[in-house]
């Protein structure tokens, strides 16, 4: 696979899904990657890719921000209220806000500095006890708080159970957003952003497929 292949079937599915051309953006997840395949994206002229954790990104886009010019990253791991400074300073969108004291820090920042990314409110579609996300039984309450403090909440992010069917599961995130008229869907990876397109997904979030295996090493 790579950007190309991706990005071609990421068109087909628009089309399958009867949705206008480009209406689906793609987030190249480039955590755990090498530099080297990440330029090798950047150099295709990608400029919009998704990190997990602050840290890793801190280390590594300050430099491709300074050699690529129109860069936007999104954060799309879980987020401590600790990094919240920093992942202001580095993220144009955050997509795992998923518990009000986040929430209240991302406000206390955005005043400070009279900005905000945009936001995306998590949501734990499978209920998983592992899983970061606002239970589907609290999205709602939990998005008006956020909209209480003037954030600007975007849309809703799922990452679905593994073993499970994900389609239901971005059906279900998709009937949260529209009841609270959010309009982004950030949802689908590697092995299922197809069914995530045909669901609404606004935002696909996809690393090995794009960039090949993650290596833990
Ligand atoms: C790693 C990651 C992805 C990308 O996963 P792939 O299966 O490699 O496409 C998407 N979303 C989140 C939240 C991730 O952490």
């Amino acid at each position: 696979m790579s950007l190309a292949d991706i990005t071609d079937r990421l068109r087909a599915a628009e089309r399958a899904a009867g949705r206008p051309e480009g209406s689906v953006r793609l987030i190249a997840v480039s955590k755990i990657q090498p530099l080297e395949r990440v330029e090798a994206v950047l150099e295709e002229g990608h400029r919009l890719f998704g990190e997990n954790r602050v840290q890793e990104a801190a280390g590594k886009w300050p430099d491709f921000r300074d050699r690529f010019e129109g860069i936007e990253l999104h954060l799309i791991g879980p987020l401590q209220t600790n990094k919240a400074r920093q992942a202001f300073d580095l993220f144009d969108a955050i997509h795992s806000v998923d518990r009000p004291k986040l929430a209240k820090t991302i406000a206390r920042l955005a005043q400070e500095e009279g900005r905000c990314p945009d936001l995306f409110i998590q949501v734990n579609t499978g209920e998983e006890e592992q899983k970061a996300g606002v239970l589907p039984g609290d999205a709602d309450a939990f998005i008006a708080e956020c909209r209480g403090m003037d954030l600007p909440v975007r849309g809703l992010m799922c990452i679905p159970p593994v073993e499970e069917e994900p389609t239901l599961h971005f059906a279900l995130l998709k009937k949260i957003a529209e009841r609270n008229g959010l309009e982004g869907l950030s949802m689908g990876m590697s092995g299922d952003f197809e069914k995530a397109v045909m669901q609404g997904a606004t935002h696909v979030r996809v690393g090995s497929a794009i960039f090949g295996a993650r290596d833990y090493g």
